[in-house]
């Protein structure tokens, strides 16, 4: 268990739940980053006094200067920031939830500085997995799950041989849009996308979940993270997100594990592992639910999905591409400029039209993920 930890992305949901729960467990926190929230980054700083202090958006670091003033911290700016606390010697664990593809470089940068990953940025996995995995086996250094369901997957491997394990069962909450036809998301409004059912979360990842493309992301986390093929990972929808997923082992015995839906929870699981002490969130009551339900997805409405799937089973470049056309697809209908069901037209557009190359370094991940994003931009 670790005593301090350095949060990248500090402001967002992930970030302000994670200081809730080191401050619950006498956490020190070592540095804090935000991509552009100055006035709420140094609003943290002032409460827990960490070593460093960084600005993603170096456009932000003269504000930064003026309102951290006096507070006595380091005050770092852009990418060289970021992975400067990444390997800091200050940094004893290293939590990454910034958000996108941004995030990989500081998670090589912490692995190639033998600091304990907890992990909640996803695309890290998504582009560059290969990468990720192969320098954290060199470095033997653990990467903990933040993702709900990666979460509940790592714990239900606990005590048990990996070698037997026979699939998992990835949940997904169905996202706003669960039952819709494609006919009646033509005209889904950037609110609309942005109210999710169950989860509170920031506005890409809302959209994702609305697209069901957060689950193809987690599709390709998954086979990362615990060494899957494709055909491993069954994605069932269960709508109230009480079942944060399972695994089957070979003797068709079902482990699953629950809770409410909470981050907290694999947040605390990340940070104390192994420990399991009190968590600042609710008890779960099964009885007061009354009934889970579990479905098939809608692979052709949520086309997102199958993009995933179909872009893992390439390999390579491919799951890179996906998600890099998903970040600059969904930012463009984030700025109104495309409907919601073009998402997923561009990313299987991206997929079908770039070639699939190896990726063998960053410089090839981050090209990869630049061709995708030009593809899009090209067609807006
Ligand atoms: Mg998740």
């Amino acid at each position: 268990m670790t005593n301090s930890v350095a949060i990248l992305g500090s402001t967002g949901s992930i970030g302000t739940q994670a200081i809730e729960v080191a401050q619950m467990h006498h956490l020190r926190v070592t540095a804090l980053s935000a991509n552009s929230s100055v006035d709420e980054l140094v609003r943290q700083a002032r409460v827990l006094r960490p070593e460093l202090l960084c600005i993603a958006d170096e456009s932000r670091y003269s504000a930064l200067k003026e309102a951290a003033a006096g507070l006595g911290c380091r005050l770092l700016a852009g990418m060289d920031g970021l992975c400067e606390i990444a390997q800091h010697s200050s940094t004893e664990t290293l939590l990454n939830s910034v958000v996108g593809m941004v995030g990989l470089k500081p998670t090589l940068t912490g692995i190639a500085a033998g600091k304990p990953i907890a992990l909640a940025n996803k695309e890290t996995l998504v582009a560059g997995g290969a990468l990720v995995m192969k320098a954290a086996a060199e470095k033997n250094v653990p990467i903990y799950p933040i993702d709900s369901e990666h979460s509940a997957i790592f714990q239900c491997l606990r005590g048990n041989h990996a070698k037997q394990l026979k699939k998992i069962i990835l949940t997904a909450s169905g996202g706003p849009f669960f039952g819709k036809t494609k006919q009646e998301l033509v005209h889904i409004t950037v609110e609309e996308a942005l109210n999710h059912p169950n989860w509170s979360m920031g506005a890409k990842i809302t959209v994702d979940s609305a697209t069901l493309m957060n689950k193809g992301l987690e599709f390709i986390e998954a086979r990362w993270l615990f060494d899957l093929r494709p055909d491993q990972i069954e994605i069932v929808v269960h709508r109230q997100s009480v079942l944060h997923s399972a695994v089957v082992y070979n003797d068709e015995s079902v482990i699953g594990q629950m809770g409410v839906p909470d981050m907290k929870i694999p947040i605390q699981y990340a940070l104390l592992y192994p420990e399991r002490l009190p968590c600042p969130t609710r008890p779960l009551s099964l009885t007061d639910y009354g009934t889970l339900t579990f479905a098939k997805p809608d692979f052709d409405t949520f086309d997102c999905l199958t993009a995933c799937i179909k872009a893992s089973e390439r390999g390579g470049s491919a799951p890179c591409t996906a998600n890099g056309a998903n970040e600059a697809a969904v930012a463009a209908f984030l700025a109104r400029k495309i409907p919601f069901l073009r998402i997923g037209e561009l990313v299987n557009a991206a997929l079908e039209t770039l070639p699939v190359t190896e990726l063998t370094c960053y410089e090839d991940v981050a090209a990869a993920d630049r061709a995708a994003r030009d593809f899009v931009a090209a067609q807006l």
